[in-house]
C-alpha cells in the first residue's frame, strides 16, 4: 500500500462537509484502487495497457525468451495509448501526403524466377482440379482425389507466401455458386457528368507567386447525407445567433440540438439506410471525382457522426478542383442496392414466418407456405423494369481551400483525426430526453432493416435470407448494422488512398524507429527495445521465430508485472533519449522530428 501512495491522484476535497470515520467501510472505499493506479500511470507514459506477450526463438541460438508487442488497438476505449500514437501516425501520415510535389508512386520490381516457377505449378494444379470434375471415376474418388489436389495447392500458396510476390494470386475462398449479373444501368435522373480519361498524375498544380515562391493550393473537403427533416440547430451568422426551422435560437448546447423539430414527420427509415449504405457512396464519390476531374485524385480522411446522428466525412484532398464542379458531382453520386424489395413488413417480428423442418425452408405461420428463396427473389431483379430496392444519394459538399504549411492546414489536419481514437457513436451521446429518444428511435428502424444478404430481417419482407439456416429471428440480428455503437455505419472510419503518401501506417512507425536510432547512435547505449530493433533488422527478418505466448503459460509473469516493469523501463528511455538529443543537438534538427514522437 505505502508504494500506493506516493503515486498522486486527484486532490483530496480536504475541506468536504463530513470525513467517513478512518477505518470505516466508507473510508476504505474512498481510498484509490491500486490496479487503477497502475493503468493511469502506464498511460501517463504512453505505454501500452493490454501488451501481447510473444514467445521469440533465436534460430542461430535456439534461446527462447518472452517479448511485449503495444496492443495497437485504435479505440481509447480499449488502450488509450496505443489510439493516441495510432492517432499521432495518421497526423502524420495526413501531413506528409497533403501538399506532396512529387508522385509517391513506386515502380514494383518484376517477379523473380523462383516465384514464375511456383505460380506455372499453380496453374497446373488449377487445371487438374478442374479436370477431375469431368473425368470418369466414383464420387468418393472424386472427393480423395480434390482434397488430395487442395492439400498441394494449400502448400504451394504457403510456399508463394515466402517469395517476394506482394498480394494473394486468388481469392481466399474458392466460391462454387455461378456469378449472377448484376445490371448497372445509369438511372435517367442523374445529372451528366463529365467522363475524362484518368490520368495517373496525383500530385495538384503548382503556381508560382509574385515574390518567386511556389505555391501548392489543396482542398479540404466535408461530405453531408440529404436532410431527413428539419433539425434543431445552433446557426452562427457572425456575431449573432440565426434563428432555427422551429423559430427560436439555440445555444451551442442547447439539449434539443440535432434532434428532429416534428419527430412524426422525419424520415427514420431514410436516415437508417443512408447511414448502412454510406460507405458505398463514398466509394463511388471517389469514382465519380478521379473521372470528372480526369486524375487520380490523392485523399486521406475520416468519418464521424453528426448531431443528428448522420455519419459525415470529412478529408484532406491534395490539390484543387473547381468548386462548381465538386457540387456537381456531389449531386450525380449515388449508390443503388440491388436487393430485393423491402419497403414494406409483411410479417411482424412478434409473428414471424417459421422454419419447416421437412422442407429444409421457412414458411408463412399460417398458410405454411413457403417463402421465395433468396436466388428467387434475386432473379425477379433480372426484369427489365425491376428497380433497385434502395437508392442512397450524397446530399450536400463544402469545400476549402487549404494553403502548405499554413497554421489553417496544421489545424485542419487535427480536426479530421479529432475523433478517430473514438467510437462512432462516443462524439454524439445523447445527453437530454429528446436527444436519447431520437437516438432509441433510430435506432429501432435499424433493427428492423436488412444489413446484408444473409440478415434475418429479410424474414419481415417475405424473403428467406442467403445461407438460410434455422434458427433465424428476425430483429434479433447480430451484425454490427443493428449495434448502438455503429448506428447503421459499419464502413471504415479512415479512408487514405491508395498514394496518398506513398506509405503504410507501418512505414510511418518505421520512419520513427529510424529517427530514433539516430539519436541514440549519438551516445545512447543499451537500452533494451531500440537497439534490439536496429539489431533485428541487421541480422535479417529471419532470424528470430514468433508464437502468441498465452497469458496463463508458465514462462509468462504476471500482466501487472510486466505493465510495472514497461513503465520502468519507458521512464528511463525518454530520460536516456533527452540526455542524448541534448548531446546530439545540431546532428539531428529537432524540426525534422516525426510528429508521432512528440509527447
Ligand atoms: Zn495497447
Ligand atoms: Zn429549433
Ligand atoms: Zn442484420
Amino acid at each position: 500500500m505505502s508504494q500506493l501512495e506516493l503515486i498522486p491522484t486527484a486532490a483530496p476535497a480536504t475541506d468536504a462537509v463530513e470525513q467517513p470515520r478512518p477505518g470505516s467501510r466508507a473510508d476504505r472505499m474512498r481510498k484509490p484502487l491500486a490496479k487503477d493506479a497502475l493503468k493511469q500511470l502506464a498511460e501517463q507514459h504512453g505505454v501500452c495497457v493490454r501488451p501481447l506477450a510473444l514467445r521469440r526463438t533465436d534460430t542461430a541460438t535456439g534461446v527462447t525468451e518472452v517479448v511485449e508487442v503495444p496492443c495497437g488497438a485504435t479505440l481509447a476505449a480499449k488502450c488509450k495509448p496505443c489510439a493516441e500514437r495510432g492517432r499521432r501516425l495518421r497526423i502524420q501520415q495526413i501531413r506528409e501526403g497533403w501538399h506532396l510535389a512529387d508522385e509517391p508512386t513506386i515502380r514494383p520490381d518484376k517477379p523473380g524466377e523462383d516465384a514464375l516457377a511456383l505460380v506455372r505449378v499453380r496453374a497446373h494444379l488449377e487445371f487438374e482440379r478442374e479436370a477431375v470434375q469431368y473425368q470418369p471415376m466414383t464420387p468418393d474418388e472424386r472427393v480423395a482425389h480434390l482434397a488430395e489436389i487442395d492439400a498441394a495447392i494449400a502448400e504451394l500458396d504457403e510456399a508463394l507466401g515466402e517469395t517476394s510476390l506482394r498480394g494473394h494470386l486468388t481469392p481466399k475462398d474458392r466460391d462454387e455458386r455461378p456469378r449472377r449479373k448484376r445490371s448497372t444501368r445509369r438511372r435517367q435522373d442523374s445529372p451528366d457528368l463529365p467522363r475524362l480519361p484518368v490520368d495517373p498524375r496525383t500530385v495538384g498544380r503548382a503556381y508560382s507567386g509574385k515574390t518567386g515562391k511556389t505555391h501548392r493550393p489543396s482542398m479540404l473537403v466535408t461530405l453531408t447525407l440529404g436532410s431527413h427533416g428539419a433539425v434543431h440547430s445552433h446557426l452562427r451568422r457572425g456575431p449573432y445567433i440565426a434563428p432555427c426551422a422551429c423559430g427560436q435560437r439555440h445555444g451551442p448546447n442547447d439539449d434539443v440540438l440535432g434532434t428532429p423539430v416534428d419527430p412524426q414527420a422525419y424520415d427514420y427509415r431514410r436516415a437508417a439506410l443512408d447511414a448502412i449504405h454510406f460507405a458505398r457512396v463514398l466509394d463511388r464519390w471517389w469514382q465519380n471525382v478521379r473521372r470528372a476531374a480526369g486524375w487520380n485524385v490523392q485523399y486521406a480522411g475520416a468519418v464521424e457522426l453528426q448531431r443528428r446522428l448522420a455519419p459525415h466525412a470529412h478529408f484532406a484532398i491534395r490539390g484543387t478542383l473547381p468548386r462548381r464542379l465538386l457540387k456537381q458531382i456531389a449531386a450525380a453520386t449515388y449508390h443503388q442496392v440491388w436487393w430485393p424489395s423491402f419497403s414494406e413488413p409483411v410479417y411482424s417480428v412478434d409473428k414471424p414466418p417459421v422454419w419447416d423442418v421437412d422442407r429444409q425452408e421457412y414458411v408463412d405461420p399460417k398458410t405454411r407456405e413457403p417463402l421465395p428463396t433468396w436466388g428467387e427473389a434475386l432473379d425477379a431483379l433480372e426484369e427489365p423494369d425491376s428497380r433497385p430496392a434502395y437508392v442512397a444519394r450524397l446530399g450536400r459538399i463544402d469545400a476549402r481551400g487549404i494553403e502548405q504549411g499554413t497554421k489553417d492546414a496544421e489545424r485542419s489536419i487535427r480536426y479530421v483525426t479529432k475523433y478517430v481514437t473514438k467510437d462512432l457513436t462516443d462524439q454524439a451521446r445523447p445527453r437530454s430526453d429528446a436527444q436519447k429518444a431520437h437516438f432509441d428511435r433510430l435506432h429501432a428502424e435499424l433493427a428492423v432493416l436488412p444489413c446484408s444478404p444473409t440478415c434475418a430481417n429479410w424474414l419481415l419482407y417475405r424473403v428467406q435470407p442467403d445461407g438460410v439456416k434455422p434458427g433465424l429471428t428476425p430483429g434479433r440480428c447480430t451484425g454490427k448494422v443493428h449495434q448502438r455503437s455503429t448506428l447503421g455505419f459499419t464502413g471504415r472510419r479512415v479512408l487514405v488512398s491508395r498514394q496518398w503518401s506513398g506509405k503504410t501506417l507501418a512505414d510511418h512507425r518505421a520512419d520513427n524507429r529510424a529517427w530514433v536510432r539516430a539519436i541514440v547512435a549519438g551516445g545512447m547505449a543499451d537500452t533494451e527495445e531500440h537497439d534490439q530493433a536496429a539489431a533485428d533488422e541487421a541480422d535479417g527478418p529471419n532470424r528470430y521465430r514468433f508464437e502468441l505466448a498465452r497469458p496463463e503459460d508458465p514462462d509468462v509473469p504476471p500482466l501487472e508485472h510486466r505493465l510495472l516493469r514497461a513503465i520502468s523501463a519507458r521512464i528511463r528511455w525518454r530520460a536516456d533519449l533527452e540526455t542524448a538529443r541534448q548531446r546530439t543537438a545540431g546532428a539531428v534538427s529537432a524540426t525534422d522530428r516525426p510528429a508521432a514522437l512528440a509527447a
